[in-house]
């Protein structure tokens, strides 16, 4: 039988683009079922993210024109993973495969059709994975590559050029649901889940409407985030560090010995500020990545809900 799958959708102040970008979900819908690949009863589903704009409005019209369309709203703006995390759980218990896509039209959704294609062909999850960059501004291209190496330097596993387009399998996201971390790093938690996977190529565009809510700021809070929820090596790297300046401050403690035995004693005004200033910036930094796991350990312990849905447009 073919499988019922969930198309979800975080969208977060997104009524421009929204219009557009909805009855393109459905086409692709309405392909697949034609081709006898997905179940009838499959839907495009929304999450609003607490969006201040008319978004929920957008998608409660939507959900009244079509009954493919559904959707669920955040009781507050929780951010894009967390966003994709409640559409995931929602639809896990209801379809056998979800595909999460952001909703401005910037990744190809006819890739879903070879994304479907394998998971009929035995594979649990499949990474949409960008070809090129070259839609994107120069600065984005060079942030974003830098942010992939940066991750799997500090040993944060994640599929090369893969955001979160992927399709997921209602067996893994029942796996998945047992991950309960309250720091969410979708795109590298899901390879720790397991289960065989494959990457399908696409070629991304531009933002079809509205603006991105990605800037700078953001990527290097996500990159901050992801490495730190994913890996300790950071940690490890202060300790070799630490171990490699005190080696240098023994023989630093050595030399002034002799010098000052041998009597040649200088007014060292100049090293001595080098020296502490060089000492103290490396503590700051080394105290704030402390900090970073602190951080994180505290949010962990309060396990607060990861999301709150508000508002469905149907009947429970
Ligand atoms: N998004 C969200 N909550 C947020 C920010 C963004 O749900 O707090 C959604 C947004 O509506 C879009 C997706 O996440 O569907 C990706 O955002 P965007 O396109 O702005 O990021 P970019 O593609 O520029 O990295
Ligand atoms: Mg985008």
């Amino acid at each position: 039988m073919a499988p019922v799958l969930y198309i979800v959708i975080p969208c977060y102040n997104e009524q421009e683009v929204l219009p557009i970008t909805a009855p393109l979900f459905l086409e692709k819908l309405r392909q697949l079922t034609a081709a006898g690949k997905i179940a009838e009863d499959s839907r495009v589903l929304f999450v609003n993210d607490g969006s201040k704009d008319r978004t929920w409005e957008i998608i409660s019209e939507l959900a009244k024109s079509d009954p493919h369309y559904i959707g669920i709203s955040q009781s507050r703006n929780r951010g894009h993973q967390n966003a994709v995390l409640a559409g995931l759980m929602e639809a896990k218990d209801r379809c056998d495969i979800t595909i999460s896509i952001d909703c401005d039209g910037q990744d190809d959704i006819n890739a879903m059709d070879a994304m479907v294609d394998e998971y009929l062909s035995g594979s649990e999850v499949v990474y949409g994975v960008r070809e090129s960059r070259e839609t994107d501004t120069f600065f984005k291209r060079t942030t974003a590559q830098g942010f992939y190496r940066f991750l799997s330097a500090m040993g944060a596993e994640v599929v090369y050029n893969h955001a979160d387009y992927r399709l997921i399998s209602a067996r893994v996201l029942k796996e998945f649901a047992h991950f309960e971390e309250v720091n969410l790093f979708l795109r590298g938690l899901v390879p720790l889940v397991g289960f065989k996977s494959s990457s399908v190529y696409y070629k991304r565009a531009e933002r079809l409407a509205g603006e991105s809510h990605y800037p700078l700021r953001k990527m290097i809070g996500l990159a901050v985030d992801g490495i730190t929820s994913l890996s300790v090596k950071p940690l490890h790297l202060i300790t070799g560090f630490g171990v490699f300046v005190a080696i240098l401050s023994f023989i630093g403690v050595l030399w002034a010995l002799i010098a000052a035995l041998c009597g040649s004693t200088v007014a060292g005004w100049a090293s001595t500020t080098c020296i502490v200033c060089f000492v103290s910036g490396v503590q700051l930094i080394c105290l704030g990545i402390l900090g970073e796991y602190i951080g994180k350990i505290y949010m962990e312990v309060k396990r607060r809900p990861r999301y709150i849905i508000s508002e469905r447009t149907w009947e429970e």
